[in-house]
């Protein structure tokens, strides 16, 4: 495969051996016999799809799932073998195809199998499905024991489908608190206990509900995400690890400029950032187009293994940084990831966002090349 070559040193630099690490420890944590499904959505939570799954397919996964039709389509034009599994809501239009590259969908509608029932009539190949069960999150699911059974004889009475799974997911598994979530547990296994056989695949765990200590939650697979890619879901799970995970983003850049401004000078849109005194500013070529959105103002980045905070308004394409002295062109800048000593985590953009740390690779845009390392 030929690489790409890049002009601009902005880059997002991809820890595959970190995230193969850590699909190893979560391997090893479960069950035997228990299955992984990696969970490649978001183009693998802006780590990049196509490269997380070859790397956690060999690590031991054996499932890849995203959460949309064009995804399975994009992970299976670069993987013939492996099972695909979409978690959230696919249209009718798509059943015929999911059947023919044999990407399994979920499921939790009658209207949805009568509607695609025509459309595969003359496929060759079943459409897999797997139940979605909605046992509090309240998103997509049936709801209750006597709409599984409706659900289930109305895919029963239709050709060319398959029951292969059956799934839930937790809201709360995060969190120390653990009723709302012995809740949702009851209704998935009331749910199960109506089904009339057992389907290949029953799973129910995220990262946070797979690392609660009942290891018959693990059930025959688990769906990791944020755990694969070396973070922890919320600071409750983060301080019960069961072991250490290895974060598998950063975010690189240089100083493209480097000058000494005057006390008073003004930086940036809005002049909105004065020197107080004679100063020396660099300039990264980055901004809010690539996701380093203008709420990161006064972020702090690392040079030379020392924090310097982003000062002014972050332009569309770049921003600047106060230097404690003068640097060369080309010196490199983390915005994400470690230098020497010093880390940035994700986890520390989320806190300055006020997100979770989900959100932050994947609000780097697609402009920001991910470079495979
Ligand atoms: C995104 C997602 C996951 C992955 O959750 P993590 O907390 O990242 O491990 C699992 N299951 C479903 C249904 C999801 O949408």
């Amino acid at each position: 495969m030929k690489t790409q070559q890049y002009f601009r040193p902005t880059k997002a630099m991809i820890n595959l051996k970190a995230i193969q690490q850590n699909v190893k420890n979560l391997k090893e944590f479960l069950q035997p016999n228990v299955q992984i499904i990696a969970v490649v959505k978001a183009n693998a939570y802006g780590h990049g799809d196509v490269a997380v799954a070859r790397a956690a397919l060999e690590a031991g996964a054996t499932i890849l799932a995203v959460a949309t039709p064009d995804e399975a389509l994009h992970i299976r034009a670069h993987f013939e073998e492996p099972d695909i599994l979409v978690l959230g809501a696919s249209p009718v239009s798509f059943a015929p195809y999911a059947a023919q590259q044999r990407i399994i969908l979920t499921v939790f509608a009658e209207d949805w199998i009568q509607q695609a029932a025509p459309l595969l009539a003359n496929e060759s190949l079943p459409l897999r499905l797997h139940i979605k069960v909605d046992s509090g999150m309240g998103r997509i699911g049936i709801r209750s024991e006597q709409e599984l059974l409706a659900l289930y004889q109305t895919i029963q009475s239709i050709d060319n489908v398959e029951i292969d799974g059956i799934f839930t997911h937790f809201a709360t598994a995060d969190e120390e608190e653990t009723t709302y979530f012995n809740q949702q547990v009851q209704l998935f296994e009331r749910c199960l206990s109506e089904m009339p056989f057992k389907p290949r695949l029953v799973h129910a765990a995220n990262t946070a509900a797979s690392f609660i200590k009942d290891s018959h939650l693990q059930y025959d697979a688990v769906r990791y995400g944020i755990s694969m890619y070396g973070l922890a879901p919320s600071s409750y799970v983060e301080s019960n690890l069961p072991f250490p995970l290895h974060p598998a983003f950063a975010l690189e850049s240089e100083l493209v400029h480097v000058k000494q401004i005057k006390s008073g000078d003004s930086v940036g849109y809005g002049a909105t950032y004065v020197a107080p005194t004679d100063m020396w500013i660099g300039t990264i070529p980055i901004g809010y187009a690539d996701g380093v959105i203008r709420k990161l103002g006064g972020q702090e980045v690392l040079i030379d293994g020392q924090r310097m905070p982003i000062i002014g308004r972050i332009c569309m394409d770049q921003c600047m940084v106060a230097l404690p002295k003068a640097y060369a062109i080309g010196e490199k800048v983390t915005l994400i990831g470690q230098q020497g000593q010093s880390v940035i985590s994700v986890d520390e953009w989320a806190t300055k966002l006020d997100t979770i740390n989900y959100e932050v690779p994947c609000i780097i845009t697609a402009r920001v090349p991910r470079i495979y390392f």
